[in-house]
């Protein structure tokens, strides 16, 4: 007999501790449900078209964005050589069905886009996140046929598009817009200012949240398609500490005039539109911070084998190379993190707190990665030449835009309270 199974016989425990076994077996147990809906996956298992476009990605932004990173973020000014070649690339409608000009891909394919770009660029990850993430996916997601066949291969081939919700006085407070759009005959009218719009400097396309009746509060506020020729002012290019050749801009509207049938959605359903468009964006901004740490990682370790000093590489120090370690499992988790929330939104299910937990932990780890690297370079990592403190600039607001981080936690909490309270 085993010592184990004889210590057993010996000891019985009293009915009052098998009460509070049987409790605690219930709690912290795993029930066979759960357990039967294990991955068979790892989290970092790529279809083959989904490696291919990785590897397609990675070349672009190396061969075409690497070049050009340096100038544009200088001149606060994308290349619109940059943009054109994300179009011919077929990244700008990733999910658009090829029957609209788009790639037909999955949502995770966008996102390994998002994150490759991000490793050489940040600016141009989120001009295509929000192209592809937000403004495709809401047409594709909430239009009418007619506006699919008409906006989806413009945009898969040609037209850059914004998403215009925050304003002056609606940050976090989205719904508190002051937007306002009136009925006039076959047209709506929208006056209104809306701030902080990525890609407006560049866009063609807009979609323009505005509130048709104030009186139902959040419940008027609807989804306008507008595009540039219809008289949309850019009224400040903002200069930012970083992704600074992204542009955003603040856009005034003045008596726009838009036609009936660009209302998208339908009347009143815009705050749905938002509020599920950007749980999904999170997804795409949590990337983005994910491949914006590899890549400030990837340009500072190798330099720390090559710099050597007490006679010795930097990177062999224990006390550097410990820091190497510790970013290399921060790096580990939020790509496991991304990648779940991802795959989960691209099955179908509940995908809202691993996209506020993804948000909010990449955003933290590229701060945390980007500022390491430039220490690991020491002084040349301070420098603008190496491109390493640009990593870290751009870092910062990953923790502001599409909720700020304190607005995910929320989210979070929010999940908390309603299973446990
Ligand atoms: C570069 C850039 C690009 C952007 N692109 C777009 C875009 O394309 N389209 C678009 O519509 N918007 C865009 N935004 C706007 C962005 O989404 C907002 O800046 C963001 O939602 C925060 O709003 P705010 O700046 O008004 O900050 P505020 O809401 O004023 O927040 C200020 C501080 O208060 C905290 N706070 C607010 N409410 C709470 C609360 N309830 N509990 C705890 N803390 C709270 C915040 O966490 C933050 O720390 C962009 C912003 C930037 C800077």
């Amino acid at each position: 007999m085993s010592m184990l199974r004889s210590a057993a016989r010996v000891v019985k425990p009293s009915s009052a501790a098998l009460r509070s076994r049987a409790l605690a077996a219930r709690h912290f147990s795993c029930s066979p449900a759960v357990a039967s809906e294990a991955r068979l996956n790892s989290l970092d298992t790529f279809t083959e078209e989904e490696q291919m476009l990785r590897e397609s990605v990675r070349r672009f932004a190396q061969e075409v964005v690497g070049p050009k990173v340096r100038e544009m973020d200088e001149n606060e000014m994308m290349d619109p050589s940059v943009i054109k070649g994300l179009f011919e690339q077929g990244l700008m409608g990733i999910e658009t069905s090829a029957d609209h000009g788009g790639a037909e891909s999955s949502f995770t394919a966008a996102i390994i886009a998002i994150e490759e770009l991000a490793r050489v660029d940040p600016s141009v990850s989120v001009m295509c996140d929000v192209h592809n993430t937000l403004v495709n996916t809401v047409v594709r997601k909430y239009g009418t046929k007619e506006q699919q066949d008409k906006w989806l291969p413009l945009l898969s081939e040609s037209k850059l598009g914004s998403f215009c919700l925050s304003e002056p006085a609606s940050g976090s407070d989205a719904f508190a817009l002051q937007t306002r759009a009136r009925k006039d005959g076959n047209e709506w009218v929208i006056n209104g200012t809306k701030m902080w719009i990525t890609n407006s400097y560049e866009a063609d396309f807009f979609l323009i949240f505005a509130n048709i009746d104030p009186s139902k509060g959040y419940k008027g506020i609807t989804c306008f398609i507008a595009t540039k020729d219809m008289g949309i002012q850019i009224a400040k290019k903002e200069q930012k500490l970083g992704i600074r050749a992204s542009s955003t801009c603040s856009l005034s509207f003045d008596d726009l005039r838009v036609p009936a049938e660009n209302v998208i959605g339908g009347e009143g359903k815009g705050y749905k539109i938002a509020i599920e468009i950007l749980n999904e964006g999170r997804i795409g901004i949590a990337a983005q911070m994910l491949g914006l740490a590899q890549g400030a990682f990837d340009k500072a370790v190798p330099y720390t084998f090559q710099r050597s000093q007490f006679g010795q590489p930097v990177g062999t120090f224990q006390g550097l190379a410990f820091q190497q370690s510790k970013a290399q499992i921060e790096l580990e988790a939020a790509r496991l993190l991304v990648y779940n929330a991802a795959r989960r939104k691209e099955e179908g299910r509940e995908f809202v707190r691993e996209a506020a937990i993804a948000k909010y932990y990449a955003s933290q780890v590229a701060q945390s990665v980007s500022g390491a690297a430039i220490e690991w370079a020491g002084g040349v990592g301070f420098t603008r030449e190496t491109g390493i403190e640009k990593f870290w600039r751009d870092s910062k607001i990953g923790a502001i835009y599409e909720g700020t981080s304190n607005i995910q936690l929320q989210t979070i909490a929010k999940f908390i309270q309603k299973q446990y309270s």
